[in-house]
Protein backbone atom coordinates (compact mmCIF):
# COMPACT_ATOMS: atom_id res chain seq x y z
CA UNK A 1 0.00 0.00 0.00
CA UNK A 2 1.31 3.59 -0.49
CA UNK A 3 2.34 5.90 2.19
CA UNK A 4 -0.70 8.58 0.81
CA UNK A 5 -3.54 5.50 0.77
CA UNK A 6 -2.14 4.30 4.26
CA UNK A 7 -2.77 7.78 5.82
CA UNK A 8 -6.15 7.70 4.66
CA UNK A 9 -7.27 5.06 5.41
CA UNK A 10 -5.88 4.42 9.05
CA UNK A 11 -5.94 8.12 9.62
CA UNK A 12 -9.14 9.09 12.40
CA UNK A 13 -11.87 10.42 10.87
CA UNK A 14 -12.18 9.06 7.14
CA UNK A 15 -10.81 5.69 6.40
CA UNK A 16 -11.95 4.86 3.16
CA UNK A 17 -10.45 5.43 -0.95
CA UNK A 18 -12.91 7.47 -2.60
CA UNK A 19 -15.38 4.45 -3.45
CA UNK A 20 -16.38 3.20 -6.89
CA UNK A 21 -20.15 2.18 -6.91
CA UNK A 22 -20.22 -0.63 -9.29
CA UNK A 23 -24.37 -0.90 -9.97
CA UNK A 24 -25.96 1.91 -10.31
CA UNK A 25 -29.15 2.60 -12.77
CA UNK A 26 -29.61 5.98 -14.02
CA UNK A 27 -29.99 7.92 -16.89
CA UNK A 28 -27.71 11.38 -18.45
CA UNK A 29 -30.33 13.38 -17.41
CA UNK A 30 -29.02 12.47 -14.08
CA UNK A 31 -25.75 12.29 -14.02
CA UNK A 32 -25.04 15.66 -11.95
CA UNK A 33 -27.37 14.98 -9.10
CA UNK A 34 -26.45 11.24 -9.23
CA UNK A 35 -22.69 12.21 -9.23
CA UNK A 36 -23.51 15.34 -6.26
CA UNK A 37 -25.68 12.60 -3.84
CA UNK A 38 -22.91 10.31 -4.20
CA UNK A 39 -19.90 12.34 -3.87
CA UNK A 40 -21.63 13.61 -1.06
CA UNK A 41 -21.48 10.27 0.59
CA UNK A 42 -18.01 9.48 -0.35
CA UNK A 43 -18.70 7.77 -3.89
CA UNK A 44 -16.65 9.78 -6.57
CA UNK A 45 -16.97 7.37 -9.88
CA UNK A 46 -19.84 5.07 -10.66
CA UNK A 47 -20.66 2.33 -13.42
CA UNK A 48 -23.93 2.57 -15.08
CA UNK A 49 -25.47 -0.68 -15.91
CA UNK A 50 -28.60 0.71 -17.95
CA UNK A 51 -26.88 1.92 -21.36
CA UNK A 52 -29.16 0.52 -24.02
CA UNK A 53 -28.30 -0.49 -27.08
CA UNK A 54 -27.14 1.69 -30.09
CA UNK A 55 -29.36 3.47 -31.98
CA UNK A 56 -31.82 2.90 -28.58
CA UNK A 57 -30.00 5.33 -25.82
CA UNK A 58 -26.34 4.31 -25.97
CA UNK A 59 -25.00 6.66 -27.67
CA UNK A 60 -26.39 9.50 -25.40
CA UNK A 61 -25.59 7.67 -22.56
CA UNK A 62 -22.22 7.68 -23.11
CA UNK A 63 -21.40 11.12 -24.43
CA UNK A 64 -22.99 12.51 -21.21
CA UNK A 65 -20.84 10.46 -19.80
CA UNK A 66 -17.95 11.76 -20.94
CA UNK A 67 -18.68 15.18 -19.93
CA UNK A 68 -17.87 14.17 -16.51
CA UNK A 69 -14.24 13.66 -16.12
CA UNK A 70 -14.71 10.08 -16.80
CA UNK A 71 -16.06 9.62 -13.18
CA UNK A 72 -19.06 7.02 -15.41
CA UNK A 73 -18.66 3.93 -17.06
CA UNK A 74 -21.77 2.74 -19.20
CA UNK A 75 -22.74 -0.66 -20.24
CA UNK A 76 -24.38 -1.66 -22.80
CA UNK A 77 -27.33 -4.35 -23.04
CA UNK A 78 -28.38 -6.87 -25.31
CA UNK A 79 -31.60 -6.16 -27.24
CA UNK A 80 -34.20 -8.96 -26.22
CA UNK A 81 -36.83 -8.03 -29.08
CA UNK A 82 -34.66 -9.10 -31.62
CA UNK A 83 -34.59 -12.82 -30.39
CA UNK A 84 -36.64 -14.13 -33.13
CA UNK A 85 -33.67 -13.01 -36.15
CA UNK A 86 -32.49 -16.24 -37.24
CA UNK A 87 -28.55 -14.82 -36.54
CA UNK A 88 -29.22 -13.24 -32.82
CA UNK A 89 -26.08 -14.49 -31.52
CA UNK A 90 -23.87 -12.75 -34.23
CA UNK A 91 -26.20 -9.92 -34.59
CA UNK A 92 -25.40 -9.20 -30.68
CA UNK A 93 -22.34 -9.72 -30.94
CA UNK A 94 -21.90 -7.25 -33.86
CA UNK A 95 -24.02 -4.69 -31.93
CA UNK A 96 -21.35 -5.08 -28.93
CA UNK A 97 -18.15 -4.22 -30.99
CA UNK A 98 -20.81 -1.24 -32.18
CA UNK A 99 -21.27 -0.43 -28.90
CA UNK A 100 -17.76 -0.22 -27.41
CA UNK A 101 -16.92 1.44 -30.51
CA UNK A 102 -19.39 4.19 -29.10
CA UNK A 103 -17.63 4.10 -25.84
CA UNK A 104 -19.49 1.92 -23.92
CA UNK A 105 -16.98 -0.68 -21.82
CA UNK A 106 -19.52 -3.56 -20.11
CA UNK A 107 -22.13 -5.53 -20.92
CA UNK A 108 -25.45 -5.98 -18.28
CA UNK A 109 -27.56 -9.03 -18.94
CA UNK A 110 -30.82 -8.49 -16.64
CA UNK A 111 -32.26 -11.32 -14.98
CA UNK A 112 -35.10 -11.26 -17.66
CA UNK A 113 -32.49 -13.65 -19.61
CA UNK A 114 -34.06 -17.26 -17.64
CA UNK A 115 -37.06 -15.28 -16.59
CA UNK A 116 -39.09 -13.16 -18.92
CA UNK A 117 -37.35 -13.32 -22.74
CA UNK A 118 -39.52 -15.80 -24.67
CA UNK A 119 -38.41 -18.42 -26.81
CA UNK A 120 -40.69 -18.27 -29.82
CA UNK A 121 -38.88 -21.02 -31.72
CA UNK A 122 -39.83 -23.81 -28.71
CA UNK A 123 -43.27 -22.68 -28.48
CA UNK A 124 -45.64 -20.20 -27.36
CA UNK A 125 -44.61 -19.71 -23.66
CA UNK A 126 -41.27 -21.13 -23.82
CA UNK A 127 -38.73 -19.07 -22.22
CA UNK A 128 -35.08 -18.17 -23.73
CA UNK A 129 -32.71 -20.35 -21.63
CA UNK A 130 -29.91 -18.72 -20.02
CA UNK A 131 -27.45 -21.50 -21.32
CA UNK A 132 -28.64 -21.02 -25.03
CA UNK A 133 -25.89 -22.08 -27.05
CA UNK A 134 -27.48 -19.50 -29.50
CA UNK A 135 -26.05 -16.58 -27.38
CA UNK A 136 -22.45 -17.70 -26.97
CA UNK A 137 -21.62 -15.20 -29.62
CA UNK A 138 -22.73 -12.58 -27.81
CA UNK A 139 -20.42 -13.66 -25.01
CA UNK A 140 -17.18 -14.45 -26.76
CA UNK A 141 -17.65 -11.28 -28.53
CA UNK A 142 -17.27 -9.75 -25.05
CA UNK A 143 -14.63 -11.39 -23.88
CA UNK A 144 -12.77 -10.95 -27.60
CA UNK A 145 -13.37 -7.07 -26.70
CA UNK A 146 -12.60 -7.16 -23.51
CA UNK A 147 -15.92 -6.41 -21.74
CA UNK A 148 -16.69 -7.51 -19.01
CA UNK A 149 -19.97 -9.06 -18.54
CA UNK A 150 -22.55 -7.73 -15.65
CA UNK A 151 -24.73 -10.50 -15.14
CA UNK A 152 -28.28 -11.05 -13.12
CA UNK A 153 -29.81 -14.51 -13.15
CA UNK A 154 -32.61 -15.36 -11.12
CA UNK A 155 -33.33 -13.53 -8.16
CA UNK A 156 -33.24 -13.95 -4.42
CA UNK A 157 -34.23 -17.77 -3.39
CA UNK A 158 -37.40 -16.32 -1.23
CA UNK A 159 -38.90 -15.10 -4.83
CA UNK A 160 -39.49 -18.87 -5.96
CA UNK A 161 -41.00 -19.76 -2.68
CA UNK A 162 -45.16 -19.69 -2.71
CA UNK A 163 -45.94 -15.46 -2.28
CA UNK A 164 -47.48 -15.50 1.15
CA UNK A 165 -47.66 -13.74 4.64
CA UNK A 166 -44.80 -16.48 5.80
CA UNK A 167 -42.77 -15.90 2.48
CA UNK A 168 -40.08 -14.08 4.33
CA UNK A 169 -40.15 -11.50 1.36
CA UNK A 170 -43.73 -10.91 2.24
CA UNK A 171 -43.41 -6.82 2.52
CA UNK A 172 -41.79 -6.94 -0.79
CA UNK A 173 -43.28 -9.07 -2.65
CA UNK A 174 -46.80 -7.36 -1.77
CA UNK A 175 -45.16 -4.36 -3.36
CA UNK A 176 -44.06 -5.76 -6.43
CA UNK A 177 -46.31 -9.06 -7.39
CA UNK A 178 -44.32 -9.58 -10.56
CA UNK A 179 -41.21 -10.22 -8.58
CA UNK A 180 -42.50 -13.78 -7.75
CA UNK A 181 -41.03 -16.59 -9.73
CA UNK A 182 -43.19 -19.52 -7.48
CA UNK A 183 -45.09 -20.25 -10.35
CA UNK A 184 -43.91 -23.87 -12.03
CA UNK A 185 -44.15 -22.09 -15.38
CA UNK A 186 -40.60 -20.37 -14.29
CA UNK A 187 -37.45 -22.18 -13.93
CA UNK A 188 -36.50 -23.45 -10.70
CA UNK A 189 -33.94 -21.21 -9.16
CA UNK A 190 -31.45 -23.92 -8.86
CA UNK A 191 -31.70 -24.77 -12.53
CA UNK A 192 -31.16 -21.15 -13.57
CA UNK A 193 -28.05 -21.30 -11.38
CA UNK A 194 -26.77 -24.38 -13.02
CA UNK A 195 -27.29 -23.12 -16.07
CA UNK A 196 -25.26 -20.11 -15.41
CA UNK A 197 -22.46 -21.77 -14.39
CA UNK A 198 -22.12 -23.71 -17.68
CA UNK A 199 -21.55 -20.48 -19.51
CA UNK A 200 -19.31 -19.50 -16.96
CA UNK A 201 -17.49 -22.86 -17.86
CA UNK A 202 -17.85 -22.20 -21.96
CA UNK A 203 -16.24 -18.92 -22.03
CA UNK A 204 -13.27 -19.28 -19.64
CA UNK A 205 -11.49 -15.59 -21.64
CA UNK A 206 -14.65 -13.39 -21.20
CA UNK A 207 -14.98 -11.80 -17.16
CA UNK A 208 -17.87 -12.32 -16.07
CA UNK A 209 -18.95 -10.33 -12.90
CA UNK A 210 -22.44 -12.10 -10.75
CA UNK A 211 -24.44 -9.15 -9.49
CA UNK A 212 -26.50 -9.86 -6.36
CA UNK A 213 -23.36 -11.27 -4.92
CA UNK A 214 -22.81 -14.03 -7.11
CA UNK A 215 -26.56 -14.07 -7.64
CA UNK A 216 -26.68 -16.68 -4.30
CA UNK A 217 -26.36 -14.81 -1.15
CA UNK A 218 -28.13 -17.14 0.40
CA UNK A 219 -25.57 -19.95 0.08
CA UNK A 220 -21.82 -18.03 1.10
CA UNK A 221 -20.10 -22.11 0.44
CA UNK A 222 -21.91 -21.80 -3.29
CA UNK A 223 -20.13 -18.24 -3.70
CA UNK A 224 -17.42 -19.56 -2.28
CA UNK A 225 -16.96 -22.67 -4.78
CA UNK A 226 -18.17 -20.81 -8.21
CA UNK A 227 -15.39 -18.28 -7.30
CA UNK A 228 -12.88 -21.05 -6.80
CA UNK A 229 -14.17 -23.01 -10.46
CA UNK A 230 -14.41 -19.87 -12.35
CA UNK A 231 -11.64 -17.79 -12.24
CA UNK A 232 -13.17 -15.60 -15.08
CA UNK A 233 -15.78 -14.44 -12.68
CA UNK A 234 -16.20 -11.74 -9.99
CA UNK A 235 -19.18 -10.60 -7.55
CA UNK A 236 -20.56 -7.79 -6.46
CA UNK A 237 -22.93 -7.01 -3.13
CA UNK A 238 -25.87 -4.56 -4.81
CA UNK A 239 -28.37 -4.94 -2.67
CA UNK A 240 -27.85 -8.25 -0.79
CA UNK A 241 -25.90 -6.82 2.79
CA UNK A 242 -29.34 -7.74 3.85
CA UNK A 243 -28.56 -11.24 3.18
CA UNK A 244 -25.03 -12.04 3.29
CA UNK A 245 -25.17 -10.02 6.88
CA UNK A 246 -27.14 -12.83 8.24
CA UNK A 247 -24.24 -15.74 7.64
CA UNK A 248 -21.87 -16.39 10.46
CA UNK A 249 -19.65 -13.17 10.47
CA UNK A 250 -16.22 -14.94 10.89
CA UNK A 251 -17.14 -17.18 8.10
CA UNK A 252 -18.15 -14.14 5.36
CA UNK A 253 -15.22 -12.09 6.68
CA UNK A 254 -12.95 -14.92 5.63
CA UNK A 255 -14.30 -15.56 2.15
CA UNK A 256 -14.58 -11.83 1.53
CA UNK A 257 -10.88 -11.74 2.77
CA UNK A 258 -9.86 -15.19 0.49
CA UNK A 259 -11.33 -13.74 -2.75
CA UNK A 260 -10.56 -9.75 -1.78
CA UNK A 261 -9.04 -9.49 -5.33
CA UNK A 262 -12.80 -10.63 -7.24
CA UNK A 263 -15.32 -8.88 -4.94
CA UNK A 264 -16.62 -5.23 -6.12
CA UNK A 265 -18.49 -2.92 -4.22
CA UNK A 266 -21.96 -2.06 -5.84
CA UNK A 267 -25.43 -1.39 -4.12
CA UNK A 268 -28.15 -0.94 -6.70
CA UNK A 269 -28.45 2.99 -6.11
CA UNK A 270 -30.77 3.82 -9.20
CA UNK A 271 -31.91 7.68 -10.04
CA UNK A 272 -34.61 8.20 -12.36
CA UNK A 273 -37.87 9.95 -12.05
CA UNK A 274 -37.56 8.36 -8.52
CA UNK A 275 -34.78 6.90 -6.10
CA UNK A 276 -34.15 3.32 -5.54
CA UNK A 277 -32.36 2.41 -2.98
CA UNK A 278 -31.11 -1.31 -3.24
CA UNK A 279 -35.36 -1.79 -3.81
CA UNK A 280 -38.21 0.21 -3.62
CA UNK A 281 -41.09 -0.02 -0.97
CA UNK A 282 -44.50 1.60 -0.96
CA UNK A 283 -42.65 4.70 0.45
CA UNK A 284 -40.60 6.91 -2.43
CA UNK A 285 -36.69 7.39 -0.54
CA UNK A 286 -35.97 10.75 -0.49
CA UNK A 287 -31.86 11.93 -1.06
CA UNK A 288 -31.23 12.34 2.84
CA UNK A 289 -32.25 8.78 2.94
CA UNK A 290 -29.68 8.25 0.74
CA UNK A 291 -26.70 8.93 3.29
CA UNK A 292 -28.48 6.64 5.94
CA UNK A 293 -28.32 3.80 2.80
CA UNK A 294 -24.77 4.49 2.58
CA UNK A 295 -23.95 4.86 6.06
CA UNK A 296 -25.36 1.04 6.76
CA UNK A 297 -22.86 -0.32 3.63
CA UNK A 298 -19.94 1.22 5.46
CA UNK A 299 -20.64 0.26 9.10
CA UNK A 300 -21.13 -3.62 7.69
CA UNK A 301 -18.04 -3.28 5.93
CA UNK A 302 -15.89 -1.58 8.34
CA UNK A 303 -17.01 -1.99 11.99
CA UNK A 304 -17.47 -5.24 13.72
CA UNK A 305 -20.83 -4.76 15.16
CA UNK A 306 -23.38 -7.53 16.04
CA UNK A 307 -27.02 -6.86 14.94
CA UNK A 308 -27.29 -3.53 13.03
CA UNK A 309 -29.77 -2.37 11.17
CA UNK A 310 -29.21 -3.41 6.98
CA UNK A 311 -29.40 -0.93 4.60
CA UNK A 312 -32.66 -1.90 2.79
CA UNK A 313 -35.29 -2.49 5.12
CA UNK A 314 -38.27 -3.53 2.51
CA UNK A 315 -36.07 -6.96 2.29
CA UNK A 316 -36.70 -7.89 5.74
CA UNK A 317 -37.29 -7.56 9.24
CA UNK A 318 -33.94 -8.86 11.01
CA UNK A 319 -30.58 -7.43 11.28
CA UNK A 320 -26.96 -8.49 10.00
CA UNK A 321 -23.84 -8.53 11.38
CA UNK A 322 -21.05 -6.50 10.66
CA UNK A 323 -17.65 -7.49 8.84
CA UNK A 324 -15.15 -5.26 9.68
CA UNK A 325 -12.57 -5.72 6.94
CA UNK A 326 -9.16 -4.61 6.96
CA UNK A 327 -8.22 -1.71 5.45
CA UNK A 328 -6.01 -3.07 2.46
CA UNK A 329 -8.93 -5.57 1.58
CA UNK A 330 -11.65 -2.45 1.96
CA UNK A 331 -9.27 -0.61 -0.54
CA UNK A 332 -9.53 -2.97 -3.05
CA UNK A 333 -13.12 -3.97 -2.84
CA UNK A 334 -14.28 -0.72 -2.42
CA UNK A 335 -12.11 1.25 -5.51
CA UNK A 336 -8.97 -0.76 -6.70
CA UNK A 337 -10.89 -4.18 -7.89
CA UNK A 338 -13.31 -1.56 -10.13
CA UNK A 339 -10.86 0.63 -11.52
CA UNK A 340 -8.96 -2.10 -12.65
CA UNK A 341 -11.53 -4.26 -14.24
CA UNK A 342 -13.49 -0.76 -15.55
CA UNK A 343 -11.41 2.14 -15.96
CA UNK A 344 -8.33 -0.35 -17.23
CA UNK A 345 -6.18 1.46 -14.24
CA UNK A 346 -4.09 -0.56 -12.44
CA UNK A 347 -2.23 -0.69 -9.10
CA UNK A 348 -1.32 1.57 -6.21
CA UNK A 349 -1.22 4.64 -8.12
CA UNK A 350 -4.68 4.29 -9.42
CA UNK A 351 -5.88 3.93 -5.98
CA UNK A 352 -4.25 7.38 -4.81
CA UNK A 353 -5.74 9.16 -7.99
CA UNK A 354 -9.22 7.84 -6.60
CA UNK A 355 -8.49 8.69 -2.68
CA UNK A 356 -7.33 12.24 -4.21
CA UNK A 357 -10.62 12.97 -6.11
CA UNK A 358 -12.35 12.58 -2.99
CA UNK A 359 -13.40 15.99 -1.83
CA UNK A 360 -12.24 16.47 2.04
CA UNK A 361 -14.33 14.92 4.67
CA UNK A 362 -17.63 14.19 3.28
CA UNK A 363 -17.53 10.29 4.25
CA UNK A 364 -16.85 11.76 8.36
CA UNK A 365 -19.46 13.67 7.85
CA UNK A 366 -22.24 11.08 7.33
CA UNK A 367 -20.97 7.94 9.27
CA UNK A 368 -18.62 7.54 11.73
CA UNK A 369 -17.75 3.74 10.37
ZN1 LIG B 1 -29.53 -3.57 -10.55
Amino acid sequence: MTPLLATLLLGLGAPRPAVVDVHVHTEPARYALALDVLASNGVSRFVNLSGGAPGHGLEETVQAAANHDGRIVVCANPEWRKVRLGDFGDDQARMLAVAKDAGARCVKISKALGLGVPDPDAGPDALLRVDDPRLDPLFAAAGRLGMPVFWHVADPKAFFEPATPSNERWAELQVHPDWSFADPRYPRFDDLLAAWERVLSRHPATTFIGVHFGNCAEDVDRVDRMLREHPNLYVDVAARLPEIGRHDPEKVRAMFIRHQDRILFGTDFGLHDGLMLGSVGNEQPRLPDVDLFYANHWRWFEARDRRIPHPTPIQGDWRIDAIGLPPEVLAKIYAGNALKLLWNENGPGALDRAALEQAPGPAELHSPY
